[in-house]
C-alpha cells in the first residue's frame, strides 16, 4: 500500500518525500483512513513505528486553511514531546506548502508569546492540557471549532495524574462534532477503559505488535555500588553513537551526571525537577551530538525520537514491563538496530524473566570480557 491508496493528496506526498518518507508504516495505513472517515480511534503500535505522522497526516488533510480557527488539539505528557510534534508539523507544513499553522502551547513558557501566536489563528494547537485549558478559559483558543483531539502517549495521559486535565480539555469541545484519537505503544486495560469514556464508538487500529526486531537485549550482573563503573564499561565496550541511560529515582540523576562528567563523559540529564531551559539545552545538545549520553527518568524520555540512539542502558531495572518497553524503544526506531543493556543485581533477575515473558523478547545474559560485551552462555 502507498500513500496514494490512502487518499493522501499529492502535495503532502511530495512533502513527505523531502523527508525520505515514501511508504506508510503499518499504523499509518490503519489510522489515516479511519481518521479521515471521522471515527474515534484507539491506536496501538510499537515504539518508533511512526504514530506521529499517522495522526498528523490526516489532521493536515482535514484542516481547512481557509478557516482561520483552531481545528485540532494534540495533547502530550511532556513539553519535550510537544516540541517534537510541533517541529514535525512545521516541517510537514513547509515541505508540503499546505499553509497549515501550528502553535505550541505549553506550561512554564511565556504565555504572552503564545497568545500572540494564537492571534494568527493556527489550525493545530499542540501542548499540555493545563496550559491549553487556561487559554481556552481566557478565550484565546476557541474550543467550539475543534474537530479532532489527539491524545499521544495515551496510556500516560489517561493515568490518574493526567486524566482530569484531558477530560477538561475535551469537555470544552462540542460533543457531536468532535473526534477523539488516542495513540500509544502500550494501552493497558485501565487506560482503554478511560479512553472509551472519552469516545463515542471507538474503532481500533493496530500497528506493529512485537517490539522492534532490530533491538538486541542484554542484562549484566554486578553489585549495586559498581553500577557507575559498569555503565562506563558498557559504553567503552559498545562505543555507541548515542546512549540514553535510565534511572528509577529521579533524585539521583544529577549526582550521576556529575560523577560521569568527572570521568570525562559528554553527558547531560533530563528530569522533571530540572529547570525548563536546562532541559531544553540538554535535549538540543543531545540532538546535535554535543553530548552523547543522556541520563533520564521514565517520563522525560516518553515518545522522544532522537536520531542515532543505538544504545539504551537501564541503570536500574524498570519497575514495570511497559517502562522497559518505552525505554528500550528509544532505540531500534523505524527499522534501525540498537542494543539495550540492563544493569542488575542478582535479586533483580526475576524481573528480567518477567519482562521477557510480558514483552515476548529474549534478554541475553551478557558479560564484559576483554572490554567487550559478549553473550554469556548459562
Ligand atoms: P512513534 O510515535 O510510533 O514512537 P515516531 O512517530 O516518533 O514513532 O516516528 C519514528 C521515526 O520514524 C521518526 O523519525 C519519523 O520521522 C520516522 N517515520 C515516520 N513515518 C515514516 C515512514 N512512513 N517512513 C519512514 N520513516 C518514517
Ligand atoms: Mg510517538
Amino acid at each position: 500500500m502507498n500513500f496514494q491508496d490512502l487518499n493522501v493528496p499529492n502535495e503532502i506526498i511530495e512533502g513527505l518525500k523531502k523527508q525520505n518518507i515514501t511508504l506508510p508504516t503499518k499504523i499509518q495505513e490503519e489510522v489515516i483512513p479511519k481518521m479521515l472517515n471521522g471515527d474515534d480511534v484507539a491506536a496501538v503500535s510499537q515504539t518508533g513505528s511512526g504514530k506521529t505522522l499517522a495522526y498528523l497526516i490526516p489532521l493536515f488533510i482535514k484542516a481547512d486553511v481557509s478557516l482561520r480557527s483552531t481545528q485540532a488539539i494534540v495533547l502530550t505528557p511532556t513539553h519535550e514531546l510537544a516540541v517534537q510534534v510541533y517541529r514535525q508539523a512545521e516541517l510537514l507544513s513547509k515541505n508540503s506548502g499546505s499553509g497549515i499553522k501550528s502553535v505550541l502551547v505549553i506550561g512554564g513558557a511565556n504565555i504572552a508569546r503564545q497568545i500572540e501566536k494564537l492571534r494568527e489563528k493556527p489550525q493545530i494547537v499542540i501542548g499540555s492540557s493545563g496550559r491549553i485549558l487556561e487559554l481556552i478559559k481566557k478565550r484565546k483558543i476557541q474550543a467550539h471549532t475543534v474537530k479532532t483531539i489527539v491524545i499521544d502517549e495515551a496510556d500516560r495521559m489517561l493515568d490518574k495524574y493526567n486524566i482530569n486535565g484531558v477530560r477538561e480539555v475535551i469537555k470544552t469541545t462540542l460533543k457531536d462534532s468532535r473526534q477523539v484519537v488516542v495513540l500509544s505503544a502500550s494501552l493497558s486495560k485501565e487506560a482503554m477503559k478511560e479512553a472509551k469514556t472519552l469516545m463515542k464508538a471507538p474503532v481500533k487500529a493496530n500497528g506493529e505488535k512485537e517490539m522492534p526486531s532490530g533491538i538486541k537485549h542484554f542484562y549484566v550482573v554486578c553489585e549495586k555500588r559498581e553500577k557507575l563503573i559498569m555503565l562506563r564499561k558498557i559504553i567503552a565496550g559498545i562505543k555507541p553513537e548515542k546512549t540514553i541511560a535510565f534511572i528509577n529515582d529521579e533524585q539521583t540523576i544529577g549526582e550521576f551526571v556529575e560523577k560521569l562528567r568527572y570521568h570525562g563523559l559528554k553527558v547531560g540529564g533530563i528530569y522533571g525537577e530540572a529547570k525548563k531551559f536546562e532541559r531544553k539545552k540538554v535535549i538540543e545538545d543531545f540532538r546535535r551530538g554535543n553530548i552523547n549520553l543522556l541520563i533520564s527518568s521514565d517520563i522525560s524520555a516518553r515518545g522522544l525520537d532522537f536520531e542515532g540512539v543505538d544504545c539504551v542502558v537501564n541503570i536500574d531495572v524498570p519497575e514495570e514491563a511497559v517502562f522497559y518497553q518505552h525505554r528500550a524503544g528509544r532505540t531500534g526506531r523505524n527499522g534501525k538496530s540498537g542494543t539495550v543493556v540492563s544493569i542488575i543485581t542478582t535479586v533483580d533477575k526475576k524481573w528480567i524473566n518477567r519482562y521477557e515473558r510480558a514483552l515476548n523478547i529474549k534478554i541475553n545474559h551478557g558479560k564484559m570480557s576483554f572490554g567487550k560485551l559478549i553473550e554469556f552462555a548459562d
